[in-house]
């Protein structure tokens, strides 16, 4: 049986085109895909319908959902689930901003191919990933390669922002029915078990409008917002008190990102606001749960407002809770990439984290899914100018796609 799954492998592995991985890799680069509220015509919409086709000619079968006006996630498959477990490759189409052009030495969208390197917006994070996963799963149905079970291709919408696609993915049968994950996010094709989450806590402060020259008449929002800022370091502390320790990742950070006041309208300078706005990025490492941050983000409300009486401070998520995530090493969706990874690089397995949180997070805490994190491209590129991706991560990750959906869905 080792020796079927060992053939399959090496059919598959050699059903991969590396000019054709390029030339879609670059193909997707060039569809912009940043979202832009307000502009209907700034959406993952054509590079959805790109890879829709796409995989539809390959011989997927294929579904669209749409999770918002114009953002559409494309899921594929090949194979019954049939008793048989369902693996998932993973990717977001939408890409952020491409920030000023004149910044870049490479045109955002031009896909430029330079010296081993892909260059754009999204060369990295994610459409490398994404045609890796797409090719991989060319290759095993070019291969003839029996499946025990589904190999689904997802390339979902929204991940830069709310994650609405893989919020959506988890409604809908093909979705619930999943067994593993494979996120191919760009993390120099290193294996990631664990992954930071992250909270916004947005706090909102009220005070009392009084005229500057007499203070005494008012509740300044902006000096509570003073003292609840100084409450942070010790917030990080007992977050860091209540993870556990991390092989892998940094341990909490607590990051105040985001100070307005009034907290709508303009100020004015001999005016004491009556509202003030602040958000923290409040980034876990696993250990507390939802509730556990709540109250611990809750207290330090408390003190700061105990300490600037006639203001009241609320918070709220912004995006919920997104809880730190890990999945252990003997899990057989791992067992299947680190064979994967050693048998497409002849090296052992390289274990990392993840330090944001990415559409696995969601899978992982709604689903109950194991996830594991490898995609090519540098962790530290995305969001960046010049952004770009190597050329020898890019073919190393479709074959380790590829080698490790056989290993996981071989009978
Ligand atoms: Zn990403």
């Amino acid at each position: 049986m080792a020796r079927r799954r060992a053939a399959a492998i090496d059919a598959a592995l050699s059903s991969i085109d590396d000019a054709e991985l390029i030339a879609l890799t670059r193909d997707l680069v060039r569809i912009p895909s940043v979202f832009r509220p307000g502009d209907s015509t700034a959406t993952e919409a054509e590079v959805a319908r790109y890879i829709e086709r796409w995989l539809g000619k390959q011989g997927f079968s294929v579904e669209v959902h749409e999770v918002a006006p114009g953002r559409p996630n494309v899921v594929a498959w090949l194979g019954d689930r049939d008793g048989g477990p369902s693996l998932l490759l993973e990717g977001h189409t939408d890409v952020v901003t491409e920030g000023d052009p004149r910044e870049w030495t490479h045109p955002p969208f031009g896909a430029e191919l330079v010296d081993g390197r892909i260059y754009g917006r999204g060369a990295a994070d994610m459409k490398s990933g994404l045609a890796a996963a797409m090719i991989a799963g060319a290759a095993i149905k070019r291969s003839g390669a029996e499946l025990h079970g589904r190999l689904v291709v997802g390339a979902l919408a929204d991940e830069e922002g709310d994650m609405l696609g893989a919020r959506h993915l988890c409604t809908t049968p093909l979705g619930r029915e999943l067994s593993a994950a494979i996120i191919c996010e760009p993390e120099q094709n290193e294996v990631c078990l664990e992954q930071r989450g992250v909270v916004w806590a947005r706090v909102l402060v009220r005070g009392r409008m009084a005229h500057g020259a007499m203070p005494e008449a008012g509740a300044n929002p902006i000096s509570a917002i003073g003292a609840l800022l100084a409450e942070v370091p010790a917030l990080e502390k007992r977050l860091r008190r209540l993870s556990e320790k991390s092989r892998y990742l940094k341990p909490p950070t607590v990051t105040p990102t985001i100070v307005q006041s009034p907290a709508q309208g303009i100020g004015q300078s001999n005016v004491i606001p009556s509202s003030a706005r602040l958000t923290l990025d409040v980034r876990l490492t696993p250990g507390p749960d939802g509730s556990a941050v709540a109250r611990e983000i809750d207290a330090a409300c408390q003190r700061a407002m105990a300490r600037r009486p006639g203001v009241t401070i609320e918070w709220a998520p912004v995006n919920g809770f997104r809880l730190a995530t890990r999945v252990e090493r003997g899990e057989p969706l791992v067992r299947a990439v680190v064979s994967a990874v050693r048998r497409v690089t002849g090296r052992p397995a390289r274990f990392s984290g993840v330090p944001g949180s990415t559409d696995g997070t969601i899978l992982r805490t709604t689903l109950g899914i194991p996830i594991v994190t490898l995609g090519p491209g540098n962790r530290l590129i995305p969001h960046q100018v010049d952004e770009h991706v190597e050329v020898s991560e890019l073919t190393e990750a479709a074959r380790i796609y590829t080698a490790a959906a056989l290993n996981f869905l071989q009978p």
